[in-house]
């Protein structure tokens, strides 16, 4: 295990002169927090008996349905039975991985992708293999491709992580025909697919795109997360999956934590049954798409020529790839001296590719500091240009 390059990042980034584009914290400042406050009283007061109590492993039954009511707007018909409840969707994650992987195992998974699955993955002593992406996701053809080639090696392939809505860090939403494509693709070569959605309800024009486990309920394990529609706090998210892979994630899960907490699944439960939680969540998407706007138009006026970045329709993060010859990594220093930072590519990639590139997310700060992180980071790139 290493720290990542965020982790180490974020001493710096959190100065207050700083301008972070860096991390990836949803923004909760628009929560009823009074509201919320209540409720947790409550939830003492009345059911604490239950609430400060160990629970099932599989995680509240409750929850569970509620869950699946979540995941209607992405397309999934499910049933309770077949969620389990863990501490945020990395511990989904991080138990697919120890149930799937044993040593020199592969998982495929775009390039780039999430830093914290990657890590996750490397724990457990996976190869990971990276597919191409485009401004389109996961390219279908490269995907083929890679699965021949791993195979050709005499190599295992467990399963394809893959994040289709919003990704982080690309900013890109894979397409409906790719989806299916995918689908198609892993079915024909029998590639268990582990797609990542926390970010599914958070698109910008409203529409949910329609989940790849909505298309088939044996080839995919569905990974939700309420950390950006409700609050991370609360550490729930949940794992929607076949059978036979719920069972070994419920095993899995007791052996690690014996039950989710059961504090903050009632929490999270009385918060969907008791509060007009969607309308909060559509009030998330507007807030994000002012700082979308914010960062696309501030990159649109003030980046140089020679570099170029994705233009996300949902979620928290830009791509953003610069001129010919400028190391992100290298930049970082200079970046932070002016006062500005951003995660270098390179953390998004198993392979040390992705130095020409950078993550920056837009979640957090407000529009303003957003143009004056952009101004800031311009600046730089526009110096490095000279050297
Ligand atoms: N997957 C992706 C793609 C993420 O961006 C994150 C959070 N940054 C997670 C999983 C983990 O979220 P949590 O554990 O809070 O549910």
């Amino acid at each position: 295990m290493t720290a990542s390059e965020t982790r180490s990042l974020f001493a710096v980034a959190s100065r207050p002169e700083v301008v972070s584009l860096a991390g990836g914290m949803p923004n909760i400042s628009g929560l009823p927090l009074d509201v919320v406050g209540s409720m947790m009283n409550d939830l003492v007061t009345k059911r604490g008996m239950t609430a400060l109590q160990y629970g099932s492993g599989q995680g509240d039954p409750t929850l569970r349905e509620q869950i699946c009511d979540v995941m209607r707007p992405a397309g999934i018909n499910a049933h309770p039975d077949d969620v389990t409840v863990t501490v945020g969707s990395q511990q989904a994650l991080d138990l697919l991985t120890r149930i799937f992987i044993d040593p020199g195992d592969v998982i495929l998974a775009e390039a780039p992708s999430y830093v914290v699955a990657l890590g996750t993955f490397r724990s457990y002593q996976a190869d990971i293999v990276h597919v191409e992406m485009d401004d389109h996701g996961l390219v279908p053809e490269r995907l083929r491709e890679a699965i021949a080639a791993v195979r050709a090696a005499g190599k295992t392939i467990k399963f394809l992580y893959t994040i289709p809505s919003y990704h982080n860090p690309a900013g890109v939403t894979l397409p409906q025909q790719r989806r299916a494509e995918v689908l198609e693709i892993c079915r024909q070569a029998d590639v268990l697919i582990v797609e990542d959605d926390p970010y599914g309800l958070l698109g910008f024009d409203g529409e949910v795109p329609r989940a790849i486990r909505a298309d088939d309920a044996e080839q995919v394990v569905y990974v939700g997360s309420f950390s950006k529609t409700f609050a991370p706090g609360f550490r729930v998210g949940w794992a929607l999956a076949p059978h036979a892979v719920r069972e070994k994630l419920v095993l899995a899960s007791e052996n690690s934590v014996l039950c989710p907490p059961a504090f903050s699944q009632l929490a999270v439960s009385e918060y969907l049954s008791g509060h007009d939680w969607m309308a909060q969540v559509k009030d998330f998407r507007e807030m994000y798409r002012e700082r979308r706007d914010a960062m696309l138009e501030a990159l649109d006026d003030l980046m140089p020529a020679g570099a170029h970045w994705t233009r996300p329709t949902g979620g928290f993060y830009v791509w953003l790839t610069l001129p010919e010859g400028i190391d992100a990594k290298a930049m970082l220093p200079r970046a932070v001296t002016n006062r500005v930072a951003y995660v270098p590519g390179t953390a998004f990639f198993a392979d040390g590719f992705g130095a020409r590139s950078m993550r920056l997310s837009y979640c957090y700060p407000t529009p303003e500091r957003i143009r004056e992180g952009v101004r800031r980071l311009a600046q730089v790139i526009e110096q490095e240009m000279e050297l």
